[in-house]
Formats: structure tokens, C-alpha cells, sequence
């Protein structure tokens, strides 16, 4: 893939012409034939520097296996959690990608959250099916050298990067075992890897830096300076780097250009150990050197401004070799290098096949338009034949032009939807099909076509929609099949006290004129609504508001919303995960509430809202009968402030609100005067405040991630845990991901520790997860408390301690 040197905002398109440049290092790469294989467990694991070394500056195939798709980290953009998340960071891969230049592959391990060993994580998801993953990948990929980013113990840190370790060793020697996983083989072959590295680092060993190149060669490491620059397209490939790695937006990782030496360290593990492999492994040329060498003339003799020239040198110097008797190499490597010779073809004709439907989405099994272009910008008239059952059509098109038509395509019956959350899934992904395997997405459909030029030359291009927009000039996204009635209650969970009013509303959106009739609710609500065949033109939307009196479930229970149009039932809404930097990727959700009973007592009162990173702890308080308000400090009075019961501040605000530090004093105030301040984690990493605090404490990064450590009160008798709502371990049942993260450390002799606990592995017991401090006649809390997951996970528990939280007195 090319590198990108476009504004952050376009998108690259494969479908796009490739500048001779390009062209130039596609050829290299055929002329390296070697593939590598970069093996971590998360989106942002992989090591940027070194893959767009190997992509760029050594022309090899390199591929990032994350184990996971990183749904269970942290998201500083939005509120997107869990699969939604997932959703943004495996996209966020796809765009580091492009600018790196490797390919993205994946297994089914889901991202459960922190994990404290690979043992744990093995646990949860099954070693040998995560390891199947992986043997599938390599044999699938088929590299010649396979990387770790981490060791294979405890130095890793997370469970999932050492477990990234051991399954990648395992695995390099059982994808070359005819007798491991045979129920892989109607789709992959065996294969062995020549070797296996761990691209080491000072992080691990400090004194790597300072080691000598003899030292380093009696240890068996590769020492490799990647800073090195690419005047083809004026960057440093460390400089490329810092791009792909900036990305990664929703773990905030963007960092400034880097440039100048760099040293990486690759350490071999196993395998055969070779002097600079980069450099000389034959790979796909093993079996015929005299191929490398013809691709090598063409380099040498390649002609920037010529392609017509190129063409010419490629057909003389590697196509009449390459047409020769298929022996000289593998049946896979010969398609690869087939593959990569039409693509080098149909870029220096100047062959643009784009295949687009409109911007709006398509309802499912509705025909639709599509638009085809083919743009001949070479030297000479060429013929094309498509072979696709709604565009049986061969024409020619002359040089310089552009010819363009239309055609009906009929929309598939499949609501668009990432491939991996098709299924209901615990800790490991369910798929409809064994070879979606290890995919990062299902592309949409690809339409095929032969271009006769000098030669035949076969080529294909993904459809997609594309509009025009007058600031933005082309948008181009992804096809979304929608259903014909999208409906979306205004609130996923709910919890609900005994004998509550409740109120929400449900809305329906037509993807075209239709007519509909709303399903009544069940018999537990008494519904406002009760219509039926109503007319929707498209886009139209229509609500329905429900409530309730005296809510008496005692069980846990669902709503279901659903609406009727001719025969067919529609329950299923649709959410858009919609940022610039990503493409527009839509995931059905059921439309449903899903309900919680809790005994509590009722909560009254006014409470301000600092946002942080993003998070529902807000939404979630407002459903239990809290009035939230959402005013900047900046537009509120001394006055104002003190009419609040409470004020909360969201997760990560002192690392991400650059107002937030200006108004310490303004809250501090606040609190001395009797106010409550409930500030949830932050990162000690680029706090804006020293203290944000009215004393002095530390964030620790000590974490509980078993969601069912058991909790020490320790201070049985207080408040917090008994008014109004007296919490016992019931409470701490049902928790998800975790108990807690970045407490709070070292704090001074102010601050009261009112919670401790610790996963079974460790020894030490961590009690800064909830402090707590008078300041004049006011109450600071501090707490990791995972209150962002619990709360709007619907665990009662949490609830409960939330509520005594805000109401507590001292
Ligand atoms: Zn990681």
C-alpha cells in the first residue's frame, strides 16, 4: 500500500491511482519476496517504527496479528465502551496501516480488560483456541521471519502481551506440524517460519543503548537503526512512524514527528539465525534467483516519467520468466506474484476502475444505483470486460478518457454489521464462517474486472458510497445496509426502584416511505401509544412516548420495543460510530431496555457535571432520578455553585479539560463551604493539576481486575456504607471488567482510605480505590472505583454506593 503524504482528513482509496513512486517500491517488494509476520495482543501494541521500516526501507510484506481488537481499554474521544470500542481501535489499526504500509490480521480473543498473567487470560479464553487462531494466521500469512513486540513472562506486564509471546513460539512450530489443528487444512497449508524474534528494547533492558555491536552479536540481537530517510517520498521512515502511531487517537497516543537515529533491537528465539536477513532471505525466490535478478534489472533501469517505458522492461525482463513452466516457485507465491504484477500493471496503463453507489445507506434487498468509472490516464486506447452478473458489459475507452454508466445492483439481505459481533459473544468472538478467520473486516462486494492491454491484466474494485460535500469536497464510505425501520429507545438500561414512575420514549426512523403500526408493549406498561398504519416518508421519524406507574417488578426485565410494516417485525436499532479519522462503521443493537431493579432510597437533588474523557456516570444518575446539569464552571457563580448537592467530575478530566485547572480555587471554595466533590480516576500521565485535590495524594496505577475481588471495608461503621443505603457484599455482586483502576497513593494524613481489596495473585492489598477528606465543611472523594463500566452496566451494587457517595454528610 502506498504511503500516504495526503491532510489527515482523506481517507486513502485502493481503488486510487498510484504514483510511479509507488509503483517503484510495489516492485521492490515483489523483488524482496519476503514476508513478515509482527505479533502483539492489542491495537497500539505494535511497534510503528519497525514495521514501516521493513514495509519501506526493506520492501517486505509485513502483517500486525493483534490478538485482540482492544475492547477493553479506555477510549479518550467518546463514550464507545466494550464492542463499540473494539470497533474504532480495529479501524484505527486499518488507517496506522496505510500509512505504514503492513496489513492488519486479527484473532477471535476478545479484549476482557486488564489481565495480570497469561495463565488468567488463557484461562478466560481458551488457550488452544486462541493458539489455533494464531497457527492460522501463519499459515494463511506464510512469513518468513515472525516478530514479538513482547517477552513470554511476567516481564511483559499485561496477561495478553505475554500470552501474545507464548502462543507466537508455540505456534511458530506448530503451523509446520501436519498433525496440529488438521481441521485448519481445507483452507491452509502447514508452514514453517525461518525464525522467530522478539524485538526487544531499553524498556526491558537498559542497557541495550550502550551495548557494542560485538556485545550485541554474541547475544544473538540484530541491531537495526530505523531512522534512516526515504528521499522517494521526503520522510524519515521514524517520521512515518509517528504518523501511523498518531492514529491510534483513542488511546491518545499522537505524537510529534520523529526523526534522527533510532536503534531497534531483534533478538533471536528460534529458528535459524541469519546476518542481516533483511537483507539477504531470498523468500518467494528461493527456487529461482534469476526472477529476483530480472525485477531487479527492471529497478535499476525504472523510469519515473516513463511508465509506458516500464512496461515494456517489465514484459521483456520478468513476464516472459514468470510465464515460463510454473516451477519456479510455490502455487501461492506465484499467485502473490501474479496478484502484484496486474496490479503493477493496471496502475502504469493508468487503469481507474471506482464502483460507487449515492451517500445515503441502502435498505436491505432494495435495488439501488451505482455508478462505474474507468478512467484511462495512459498512453493508448484500452478494451475492458467486467464480469459481474449486473454489469455484463466490455467496452474500450481512449486514452485520457473517462467513461462512465450506471446500473441497478440488488442490496444483499444482511444488515451491515462488523462480521465479529454478528454472534453473541463472552471472551472469545463467535463467526458465521471459518475463513472470515483472522480478517480485519468483511469488505463489501468486489467487482472484477480484464483489461486488455498489451496483455490481459485482471483487476477488481470494492464498491462503496461516495457524495460530494462543499467544504470537504469527496466523502467516501463504506455500503450500510439498513433495515427499513430503524427503532431506538432513548435509554439502553434502566434502573428502576420499586414502585418507581417510569418514562422513555422509542423512535422509529424510515430508510424509505413506508407504513408501520407500533407493537404494543407488554402487559407490565401501560403504554400512550397504541397506533397503527402510520405513513412515513423517508427519513421521517416518529416517537412514541411510554411511562409507567408504580413499576413492581422485582426481576430483572427487558423492554422490548418493536414496530410492524406489512409482514415483517423491526426491532433492531442501528449505531453509528461516526469520526473523521476512521470510516463510518455501523453496529446493530437490540431495541431494548434492558431493566434493573435496585431497593434504594429515592435520589433528589441538583448535581453538576464536570465531563472528562466521556464517560455515562452523568446519563446513568439522571435515570435514578438525579437532575444533572452540564454548565462550564467558567458560566457559574460562587452562589450557583453551592446550590449543587454534589459536584462529579468524569473520568480523566484533569488529563483531558484544559479549562478544569483554572477553577481549582473556584472549587475548592465550593467545598469549604460545605459542598461535596466526587472526583473519579485520572492518569498520573499529563495531569493538567499537581493537586486535585485539597491535600496532596498520588495516582497509582494499582488496579483490581477481578470483577469479584473481595471488598475489605475499612471503616465498617461509616457513613458511606450505610446511609442512605446500608451496603453489604450483595453489593458487590455483578460487577463487570473490573473492581477499579489508577488509585489513589501517598496521600496525606487528611484523607481516610475506605476501601480495600486485591486480585487473588497479588500479595499486597490495595486501599486507595476510595478516600475521602473533610475541607472546611465540605467532602472530598477521590475514587477509581470503575463507577464509568458499572453504572452503565445496570450492577445495583454500584448504585447504591454512588448514592451514598453524593449523599453523604459528615
Ligand atoms: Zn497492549
Amino acid at each position: 500500500m502506498m504511503v500516504l503524504l495526503m491532510a489527515a482528513q482523506t481517507i486513502a482509496q485502493d481503488y486510487e491511482l498510484k504514483s510511479t513512486v509507488d509503483v517503484f517500491n510495489d516492485l521492490n517488494k515483489l523483488h524482496r519476496g519476503l514476508r513478515v509476520l509482527y505479533i502483539a495482543a492489542h491495537p497500539d501494541d505494535e511497534n510503528t517504527r519497525l514495521i514501516a521500516w521493513l514495509e519501506n526501507e526493506k520492501h517486505i510484506e509485513t502483517a500486525y496479528l493483534s490478538l485482540t481488537r482492544g475492547q477493553g481499554g479506555q477510549n479518550l474521544i467518546g463514550d464507545e465502551k466494550g464492542d463499540a470500542l473494539g470497533v474504532i481501535r480495529t479501524y484505527e489499526l486499518l488507517e496506522a496501516r496505510k500509512i505504514d504500509g503492513g496489513e492488519q490480521l486479527f484473532t477471535r480473543a476478545v479484549d476482557f480488560g486488564y489481565s495480570k498473567s497469561a495463565k488468567e487470560s488463557f484461562e478466560k479464553w481458551g488457550k488452544e483456541e486462541v493458539l489455533a487462531d494464531v497457527v492460522y494466521a501463519i499459515r494463511k500469512f506464510r512469513p518468513h521471519v515472525i516478530i514479538t513486540r513482547f517477552p513470554p513472562d511476567r516481564n511483559a506486564g499485561h496477561g495478553h502481551h505475554e500470552a501474545s509471546a507464548i502462543l507466537a513460539a508455540e505456534a511458530f512450530d506448530l503451523a509446520a506440524d501436519p498433525k496440529a489443528f488438521v481441521e485448519q487444512f481445507d483452507r491452509v497449508e502447514t508452514w514453517q517460519a525461518n525464525t522467530l524474534y522478539f524485538n526487544t528494547s531499553s524498556w526491558w533492558r537498559k542497557e541495550l543503548e550502550g551495548k557494542s555491536d560485538e556485545e550485541l552479536k554474541a547475544e544473538q540481537i540484530h541491531v537495526v537503526n530505523i531512522g534512516v530517510f526515504d528521499p522517494l517520498t521526503g520522510q524519515a521512515i521514524n517520521e512515518i512512524s509517528s504518523l501511523a502511531r498518531s492514529k491510534h487517537r483513542c488511546q491518545a497516543f499522537g505524537t510529534a514527528r520523529d526523526r534522527g537515529e533510532r536503534k531497534e533491537f531483534l533478538q533471536f528465539v528460534k529458528g535459524t539465525h541469519q546476518e542481516a536477513w533483511y537483507d539477504t532471505m531470498q523468500g518467494v525466490w528461493m527456487r529461482s534467483p534469476d526472477h529476483q535478478k530480472a525485477i531487479l534489472e527492471v529497478l535499476n533501469a525504472f523510469d519515473f516519467k516513463n511508465p509506458k517505458a516500464d512496461i515494456e522492461l517489465i514484459n521483456e525482463g520478468i513476464m516472459r520468466k514468470v510465464g515460463q513452466r510454473n516451477m519456479w516457485a510455490d502455487a501461492k507465491d506465484i499467485a502473490w506474484v501474479n496478484q502484484m504484477l496486474d496490479d503493477i500493471a493496471l496502475n502504469l496503463n493508468g487503469v481507474r476502475v471506482e464502483a460507487f453507489a449515492g451517500q445515503d445507506p441502502v435498505v436491505v434487498g432494495s435495488d439501488y444505483l451505482v455508478t462505474i468509472e474507468v478512467y484511462n490516464g495512459g498512453a493508448s486506447t484500452i478494451d475492458i470486460r467486467f464480469s459481474h452478473p449486473n454489469i455484463d458489459t466490455s467496452f474500450s475507452v481512449e486514452e485520457g478518457r473517462q467513461v462512465s454508466f450506471t446500473r441497478l445492483f440488488r442490496a444483499p439481505n444482511e444488515i451491515s454489521t462488523p462480521y465479529w459481533l454478528r454472534n453473541p459473544h463472552k471472551d472469545l468472538y463467535v463467526l458465521d464462517k471459518n475463513e472470515h478467520l483472522g480478517l480485519p473486516f468483511l469488505e463489501d462486494e468486489r467487482i472484477k474486472y480484464v483489461v486488455k492491454a498489451d496483455r490481459p491484466i485482471s483487476g477488481s474494485t470494492v464498491l462503496h458510497r461516495k457524495c460530494t460535500d462543499r467544504s470537504l469536497g469527496e466523502i467516501v464510505q463504506p455500503m450500510r445496509f439498513v433495515p427499513l425501520i430503524r427503532v431506538t429507545p432513548s435509554v439502553k438500561s434502566m434502573i428502576v426502584r420499586s414502585w418507581q414512575d417510569i418514562e422513555y420514549s422509542t423512535t422509529a426512523h424510515a430508510y424509505e416511505d413506508c407504513e408501520m403500526s407500533w407493537i404494543p408493549l407488554d402487559v407490565n406498561t401501560s403504554a400512550s401509544i397504541g397506533f397503527a398504519n402510520l405513513k412515513l416518508k423517508k427519513g421521517q421519524e416518529l416517537m412514541a412516548y411510554s411511562s409507567s406507574t408504580g413499576y413492581k417488578g422485582l426481576a430483572p426485565k427487558n423492554i422490548e420495543r418493536a414496530v410492524k410494516s406489512g409482514d415483517v417485525i423491526y426491532n433492531q436499532s442501528i449505531r453509528l460510530i461516526n469520526y473523521d479519522h476512521i470510516p463510518e462503521i455501523q453496529i446493530i443493537e437490540p431495541a431494548l431496555i434492558e431493566v434493573t431493579f435496585v431497593e434504594m432510597g429515592k435520589a433528589k437533588g441538583k448535581i453538576l457535571y464536570i465531563e472528562g474523557s466521556g464517560d455515562e456516570v452523568d446519563e446513568s444518575l439522571e435515570l435514578i432520578g438525579y437532575e444533572i446539569d452540564r454548565t462550564p464552571l467558567a458560566q457559574l457563580g460562587n452562589k450557583e455553585l453551592d446550590s449543587y448537592k454534589a459536584i462529579i467530575v468524569g473520568i480523566r478530566a484533569y488529563n483531558t479539560n484544559d479549562e478544569l485547572p483554572a477553577y481549582y480555587d473556584k472549587l475548592m471554595r465550593y467545598l469549604s463551604n460545605g459542598g461535596n466533590l466526587i472526583t473519579q480516576y485520572n492518569t498520573s500521565y499529563s495531569l493538567k493539576l499537581e493537586q486535585i485535590g485539597p491535600y496532596p495524594f498520588k495516582i497509582s496505577r494499582q488496579r483490581v481486575t477481578e470483577e469479584d475481588a473481595t471488598p475489605d471495608f475499612l471503616v465498617a461503621d461509616h457513613a458511606v456504607f450505610s446511609k442512605p443505603n446500608k451496603i453489604s457484599m450483595n453489593d458487590f455482586d455483578g460487577w463487570v471488567q473490573e473492581r477499579g483502576l489508577y488509585f489513589a497513593e501517598e496521600w496525606s494524613d487528611e484523607f481516610t482510605p475506605l476501601i480495600r481489596w486485591k486480585d487473588a495473585d497479588e500479595t499486597e492489598f490495595s486501599d486507595g480505590a476510595l478516600i475521602l477528606a473533610q475541607y472546611g465543611k465540605g467532602s472530598f472523594f477521590y475514587t477509581g472505583i470503575s463507577f464509568f463500566r458499572e453504572l452503565p452496566a445496570g450492577v445495583p451494587g454500584a448504585y447504591r454506593l454512588m448514592v451514598n457517595m453524593i449523599e453523604y454528610k459528615p
